[in-house]
C-alpha cells in the first residue's frame, strides 16, 4: 500500500502502555531471533520462520502477524552485510501494516478529514497513484493484490472524496516502478525491493520502509509534473 499516511494515535494511557509493551515485546523477539541468525549462519526469513516461529509464539505473547513481521525485520536486516550481529533497541520502530493494524469504523474517516484539512491548510495538492493502469506488467502480483486492499481502496475514495468537496487538488501519478526506484540517488532496479516492507538500495545502500520510499517517489512525481497545480489554494 503506497498510501502513506502521518498518523498520530492519540491512544488513551493504557492502550499507549499496551502498545508500548508491544513494541518492547517484538524488539525483544528480534534480538532473539538475530542471535539465532547469527549462531546458526541462518539469514532468510524462510529459515528463521521454520526454525523459530512455534517457539517464539509460545515464548512472546504476540499475535502471528507480528511474529512474522519480526522474522521478517531480522531477515531484512542482514540483507546489506552479515558482517556483524544485529541487535533491536527496545523502542525500535515496528511497521504496522494494513493486517496489523485495523481500522475501528470511522477511523478512516478522520484519518481521510485531518489530510484534506492539512493539505487545505497548507495550500498543497494530495498525490495519489494513478491506478487505472495497474494491470500493466510493471506492477507486481504483490503490489496488485495489496491494492485490492479493503482499507487502501475506501481511504483513497474518501480523500478523493474529500479533496474534490474542499477544493484540494488530488493528483493523479503513474506508479510504474516507484516502488523499486531509490528516492535518495534515483536507481532503479528490482532488487532494491528486498521485501514488502523493506528497500536496500543496490546502488548507495539507501535503506528506508519501502512505502515510505515509494511515497516519496509519488510526491516528486506529483511536483514534477503539475508544479502549478500543487502551489493552488
Ligand atoms: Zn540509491
Amino acid at each position: 500500500m503506497k498510501l502513506t499516511a502521518q498518523i498520530k494515535l492519540l491512544p488513551t494511557p493504557e492502550q499507549a502502555d499496551l502498545l508500548l509493551r508491544t513494541m518492547e515485546m517484538a524488539n525483544r523477539a528480534c534480538n532473539a531471533i538475530s542471535a539465532y541468525a547469527w549462531q546458526h549462519g541462518a539469514f532468510r526469513q524462510y529459515d528463521l520462520h521454520h526454525a523459530l516461529y512455534h517457539d517464539l509464539r509460545q515464548q512472546f505473547p504476540l499475535s502471528a502477524q507480528m511474529v512474522v513481521r519480526c522474522l521478517g525485520k531480522v531477515a531484512d536486516s542482514y540483507k546489506l552485510d552479515r558482517a556483524t550481529q544485529r541487535t533491536f533497541m527496545e523502542r525500535g520502530g515496528i511497521a504496522y501494516d494494513s493486517r496489523l493494524l485495523t481500522y475501528k469504523e470511522g477511523e478512516l474517516s478522520t484519518i481521510s478529514k485531518r489530510l484534506v484539512e492539512k493539505a487545505k491548510d497548507t495550500g498543497r495538492a494530495i498525490a495519489l497513484e494513478d491506478l487505472s493502469g495497474i494491470r500493466s506488467a510493471t506492477v507486481s502480483r504483490a503490489e496488485r493484490s495489496r491494492h485490492h486492499n479493503w482499507a487502501f481502496y475506501d481511504l483513497r475514495s474518501k480523500i478523493t472524496y474529500k479533496a474534490r468537496r474542499r477544493g484540494v487538488p488530488v493528483v493523479l501519478v503513474d506508479p510504474a516502478y516507484t516502488s523499486r526506484t531509490c528516492h535518495a540517488c534515483g536507481h532503479c532496479e528490482k532488487a532494491n525491493r528486498k521485501r514488502q516492507a523493506a528497500f536496500v538500495c543496490q546502488a548507495c545502500g539507501h535503506c528506508d520502509n519501502a512505502d515510505r520510499n515509494a511515497a516519496l517517489n509519488i510526491a516528486a512525481r506529483a511536483e514534477v509534473n503539475q508544479p502549478i497545480v500543487a502551489q493552488a489554494a
